[in-house]
């Protein structure tokens, strides 16, 4: 059995501030801990039956594992030129798919950790089918369309609930209690680790009982941005509707196809944030 790992950082062990994230000699520490927690959660699903493993790293610039210390039976998808974001290498060859380390959504919770969708610096809210989703959410639509149900998940409690509302059987690992969105009442890593390792085992061994959560026909996405700047930049792609000073509609055929969509909706608006050029050297 091939199981694929999709992990963030936020919902790391340890982690309770984005400032731990970004200040260099803290990342350092930070991204040891999420190969550590990675490792824990391959470790569990070895134990549970699986035999093959890729990892997509997806946080920041989407190079943060250690692949030195990464578990020598996985794959690693690292670096952020990716169409197919933080499911790049999924496929319908995996029998499950595992959230490691993800976090709540924006505005879902007032203390979820770091609570987010995808990119803080522009998304306030986004929709599928009239539905306010997180990432695991949406990645389980996507891996959804190949067959991949969801299986696994680890953060914090308040992602974990927020999670459960819509996806009420996964497997769930509570690393920390969310205190604020910049605060945690945290326990060892290696106490949660051990969590991790037990949950993931266990959400392998029933990997076959578990649905796959999918959505038929057209797909909707609406993404309310931070800035009307970002929104309206993204109306270079012909399909997208402008429908509110901050908000954008479009819709495609298919799952796959809009979370591709999305994501280019989403890179322009992120680059828009200060100009579309004012970074570019060329
Ligand atoms: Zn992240």
């Amino acid at each position: 059995m091939k199981f694929f790992i999709s992990a963030d950082m936020e919902g790391i062990s340890g982690v309770a501030t984005n400032q731990q994230l970004k200040t260099p000699s803290e990342y350092q520490r930070f991204r040891k801990l999420m190969t550590a927690d990675v490792n824990a959660a391959i470790e569990g699903a070895f134990n549970g039956g699986a035999e093959e493993i890729v990892v997509a790293d997806g946080h920041g610039n989407m190079s943060n594992i250690i692949i030195e210390e990464l578990d020598k039976r996985a794959r690693l998808v690292s670096g952020n030129n990716r169409v197919m974001c933080q499911l790049e290498g999924l496929d319908e060859t995996f029998d499950g798919i595992l959230f490691v380390g993800h976090h709540g959504r924006e505005g879902g919770s007032d203390v979820a950790v770091i609570s987010h969708t995808l990119a803080g610096i522009c998304v306030n809210e986004m929709k599928i089918n009239g539905q306010i989703v997180g990432e695991t959410e949406m990645n389980t639509y996507v891996a959804g369309a190949f067959g991949v149900p969801p299986l696994f998940i680890s953060g914090d409690d308040a992602y974990v609930q927020e999670v459960q509302e819509t996806l009420p059987n996964v497997e769930a690992a509570i690393t920390k209690r969310a205190v604020d969105r910049f605060a945690a009442e945290l326990i060892h890593p290696e106490a949660a680790q051990a969590i991790i390792r037990k949950k993931a085992e266990s959400a392998v061994k029933n990997a076959k009982n578990q649905q796959v959560i999918a959505l038929d026909g057209p797909i909707t996405f609406e993404i309310q941005f931070k800035g009307s700047q970002q929104a309206k930049m993204t109306t270079t792609i012909p399909s997208v509707e402008l429908i509110g000073p901050k908000s954008i509609r479009f819709t495609c055929d298919d799952m796959i196809t809009a979370y591709k969509h999305m994501w280019g909706c989403v890179i322009i608006a992120m680059t828009a944030t200060n100009g579309v050029l004012g970074s570019v050297n060329a």
